[in-house]
């Protein structure tokens, strides 16, 4: 994983080639090519997919954001369908599942870790939506169980994979049939860019489904900007040791985090770079920890270098079942005897 990190997508080597690809300011193309016009495709975007289909074990579709992978993911629902789903997922997917229901669908909500509950609701359903693991409650679906029955009822199935990245869950081999991404978060890496991705087993089925979300990518046009495809592969590049250090370093906050006397509850699953805490105390409290910060970031979104920091229920779109007083840390890779500092003097002032 490490090296094809690394060697996905560059141009062929032969003297004097390029190390990188390209980027190509341009909306279309001399006749009688491969690609005839940008909304369709380009150069960069082949490289990324090249490289994010090869690490989930698929093929992949870069879109213009997480939610435009999702929306282009959610399509594969007929009107009015019956969807299952976390009583809890990211707000976005939350909101697009509501507005479902608004316009005469179903959505049947599981709490994430009833996975009898999964397995009853998925006999009367079209589409699964799963996440691994769900933000910011952080809970773990057991993903191999439900989509193992997905598969046998003939359920297609999504997972948003964001907060894990291939690297710590292929929801492909686990028996997936599409997996999206937040690429703003861990894959780019850099909180620079906004960008999403959809992926399809390298089957025929997946070539089904990949064919409708490059139909719906093309015909709705949330298509990305070559740049930031470009900058998106760049910090791909260092996937691997930013996780690396990331998660080691949540691993040791979290731990320490247990015993804190401001904070009620350690939401963690064990891996990974974000965890989620309960304050001990209000919405004004955990408020007043974000203010109080320096070293970490007070913002919504994760996954960057840099170490975040956010109550999610000032949301007003984020669900009822999130604690008022959840921060949800996405934990960075500066030094975390830095980290635990400035956390634990916050903590400590509310
Ligand atoms: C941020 C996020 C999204 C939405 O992605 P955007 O790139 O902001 O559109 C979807 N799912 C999860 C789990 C996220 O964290």
């Amino acid at each position: 994983m490490e090296t094809f990190l690394v060697a996905s997508g560059r141009p062929e080597r032969s003297p004097g080639a390029s190390v990188n690809v390209g980027v190509e300011l341009t909306s279309t193309y001399a006749a009688d090519g491969v690609v005839n016009y940008a909304r369709s495709g380009n150069p960069t975007w082949n490289a990324f997919e090249e490289a994010l289909g090869g690490l989930e074990g698929g093929r992949a579709l870069v879109h213009a954001s997480g939610m435009g992978a999702i929306s282009a993911a959610l399509s594969l629902l007929p009107a009015g369908g019956t969807v299952v789903a976390p009583d809890t997922t990211y707000n976005g997917t939350g909101d697009l599942l509501a507005a479902h229901e608004q316009a005469g669908g179903t959505v049947v909500r599981v709490h994430a870790t009833d996975t009898a509950g999964f397995l009853a609701a998925l006999d009367t359903a079209e589409l699964v939506w799963l996440e691994s693991p769900t933000n910011p409650l952080m809970d773990v679906i057991e993903l191999d169980v439900v989509l193992a029955r997905a598969r046998e009822v003939g359920v297609t199935s999504v997972v948003d994979n964001t907060l894990s990245t291939p690297l710590l869950c292929r929801p492909l081999s686990l028996g997936a049939d599409v997996v999206v991404h937040s690429v703003t978060k861990y894959l780019s890496g850099h909180s620079d860019v906004v960008l999403g991705a959809t992926v399809v087993g390298d089957t025929e089925r997946g070539r089904e489904l990949g064919e409708r979300l490059r139909r719906h990518r093309t015909l709705h046009g949330a298509i990305a900007g070559p740049m930031e495809v470009y900058l998106a592969l760049r910090g791909l590049r260092t996937l691997s040791v930013r996780l690396e250090r990331a998660s080691a370093n949540a691993a040791e906050l979290a731990a320490r985090l247990e015993g804190h006397p401001s904070v009620a509850r350690v939401r963690y699953p064990g891996a990974g770079a974000i965890l989620s805490i309960d304050v001990a105390g209000d919405a004004d409290a955990a408020e007043r920890v974000c203010a109080a910060t320096r070293v970490w970031l007070h913002s919504t979104s994760l996954g960057g270098v840099e170490s975040q920091v956010e109550r999610r229920r000032r949301h007003p779109s984020e669900s009822t079942q999130v604690p008022e007083s959840l921060l949800r840390l996405s934990v960075g890779i500066e030094n975390v005897e830095d980290l635990w500092a400035d956390l634990d003097r916050a903590l400590s002032a509310v």
